[in-house]
């Protein structure tokens, strides 16, 4: 189905993608499928779309367009090098660009297109996204939700009665939206955001705070400095990128800066509990907003039968801990993040040409992958604790990391344990091999840091390391076919972690009643979990999760 494509026109990034062969794939340029949706003229005057738009930016704003998106439906007029346009004569030269991309891959020119639109665009702004897509020679077959592509993505209209909330955080906006899906037909329930929320204020506060320091330590605000603070961006980028998987990322940037005629070096890490700390309110709004929206459709948590984890910012794991928090809910980001906006209209065009279409087919991880551990379990600190590594249905191939330490002052060696599973206790979990790291440098009881790294690939061959960061003393092991080694009762830890927290908010409610109901169903679903009774498990879990919904509100 070459002649008609799916179109995701986003505030950011845009991806083109269509149906093969009954499969949704994207179209990539240049081996990315994002198309940076800023458009320039260059100083010769020529059009710039995509990445070159994208990359002069900073140094020649006053030719250069972004976002703009939000400016789709008003009445709002940009100048781009001296000459003035519509939001939706630029939105038409990045369909233009798409278009271009997809005709040089499929050797066909796409003739017919289906655009996707936040679920909150007035009628306004959809007509001129409509109106953009003729202006680049597209007949524009549908405009549709974005969180109605997103369902589609994941093939949900295949699927009986369901409430899917998906959960949408890119590089400048936040939606979140509630979809109900009944006999193949996807209706947006309730809708929010924010326009000027997502991955550019993460990389904001990573800048502030690295050249917070910088000043601190040279007097000098690399934010003065247009090319200084275009390589700050890029690297706090890459940094917050490199966090989603690993505990550490390091900034450097060579003579970014010079005083008194000396070149000045960037260098400087960033830990990932810092990154949390740094964008913590940030996230804080996004759970608000799912509030307001729950709210506005008059549904709780328990509600929801499923999660979609949508934008390239929802790969940052606090996102999916903060969800799965607040929704007692394991969130799904099988699709890819960034493309399923765009796959799912892909969808759409291919069902509106009457095709058959499969499901988007990711590989994914079983089970969890991680190591035993000293850690909290129900409330009481045990020894052989499980800490996941690697979560359940984590596309692979993947490479995941995490910081440990040492519990005993001069400690000089650590073994690591691999466990595949869900249980909260390693040893409840398939054993997949263990090693030691020896030599550690002698320093006090949780000084160390010990990075213990796996690298899960496609033939489900996973390699683990563990490194000492200081000293770099490293001891590594590889477990073949994990995909084998099944543990024998995958046990729900998303149930546990409800549990207790069920248990300390009930610790801080005033009446006695209440708190003694909190307490006594916490009970009944370990009761339950004993008896592998999961119906009851899963009955009384709901109510514990609508109780802990009203406390938080109040
Ligand atoms: P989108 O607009 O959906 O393409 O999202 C792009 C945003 O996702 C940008 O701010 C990226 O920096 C961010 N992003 C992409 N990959 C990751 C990642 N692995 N971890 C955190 N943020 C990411």
């Amino acid at each position: 189905m070459k002649e008609i494509v799916g179109i995701d026109l986003g505030t950011t990034n845009s991806v083109i993608a269509y149906v093969d062969m009954g499969r949704p794939r994207v179209i990539p340029a240049d081996g990315d499928a994002r198309i940076p949706s800023v458009v320039g003229v260059s100083e010769e005057g020529k059009l710039l779309v995509g990445r070159p738009a994208r990359n002069q930016y900073i140094i020649r704003p006053e030719s250069t367009v972004k976002s703009v998106k939000r400016l789709m439906g008003s009445e709002q007029r940009v100048i781009m090098a001296g000459k003035e346009y519509t939001p939706s004569q630029i939105s038409a030269m990045i369909l233009g660009r798409l278009r271009d991309i997809a005709q040089a891959h499929l050797g066909d020119r796409p003739q017919k297109a289906v655009i996707t639109v936040p679920a909150y665009f007035a009628d306004a702004a959809r007509q001129e996204t409509r109106e953009a897509g003729e202006l680049a020679g597209l007949d524009v077959v549908r405009i549709i939700n974005e969180p109605t592509a997103s369902a589609l993505a994941y093939g949900l209209n295949r699927e009986d009665e369901q409430r899917v909330l998906v959960y949408d955080l890119g590089g400048g906006t936040f939606d979140v939206s509630i979809v109900e899906i009944a006999s193949g037909v996807i209706e947006v329930i309730a809708t929010s955001g924010d326009n000027h929320l997502g991955g550019d204020d993460f990389d904001q506060r990573i800048v502030d705070y690295v050249a917070g320091e910088f000043l601190k330590e040279h007097g000098v605000d690399l934010r003065r400095d247009a090319r200084a603070l275009a390589r700050l961006i890029r690297a706090a980028e890459a940094a917050k990128i490199e966090l989603s998987d690993h505990p550490f990322a390091a900034i450097r940037e060579e003579f970014i800066a010079a005083k008194d005629g000396k070149p000045l070096n960037l260098g400087i890490e960033v830990s990932r509990a810092k990154f949390e700390e740094l964008i913590g309110d940030l996230l804080d709004r996004t759970t608000r907003l799912l509030d307001k929206t729950l709210a506005d459709a008059s549904m709780k948590p328990s509600d929801i039968d499923r999660i979609l984890l949508v934008g390239g910012s929802t790969r940052i794991p606090a996102v999916s801990e903060i969800l799965e928090a607040r929704m007692g809910k394991e969130p799904s980001s099988e699709v890819n993040p960034d493309e399923c906006v765009a796959l799912g209209a892909a969808v759409q065009a291919a069902i509106i040409a009457g095709e058959e279409v499969d499901a988007v087919l990711v590989d994914v991880t079983a089970f969890s992958l991680g190591i035993s551990a000293i850690g909290e379990v129900g409330g009481m600190v045990v020894p052989n604790a499980y800490s996941t590594i690697i979560k359940r249905n984590t596309v692979i191939p993947t490479s995941k990391a995490e910081v440990y330490t040492t519990v005993r002052d001069n400690q000089d060696e650590v073994e690591i344990e691999v466990y595949q599973g869900e249980n909260p206790i390693a040893s409840g979990n398939a054993f997949l091999g263990k090693f030691m790291l020896k030599g550690i440098k002698p320093a006090p009881a949780g000084e160390p840091k010990i990075i213990v790294k796996f690298e899960y690939d496609l033939d489900g061959m996973v390699q683990v390391s563990a490194v000492e960061k200081e000293t770099g003393k490293e001891q590594r092991m590889t477990i073949s076919n994990v995909r084998d080694k099944v543990p024998e009762k995958a046990e729900n830890t998303a149930i546990l972690a409800v549990i207790d927290k069920a248990r300390s908010i009930a610790g801080g409610v005033e009446d006695e009643e209440e708190r003694a109901a909190l307490l006594s169903l916490a009970d009944d679903i370990e009761a339950a979990l004993d008896q592998d009774d999961m119906d009851a498990v899963a009955e009384l879990e709901a109510e514990l999760i609508d109780a802990l919904y009203e406390f938080e509100e109040e």
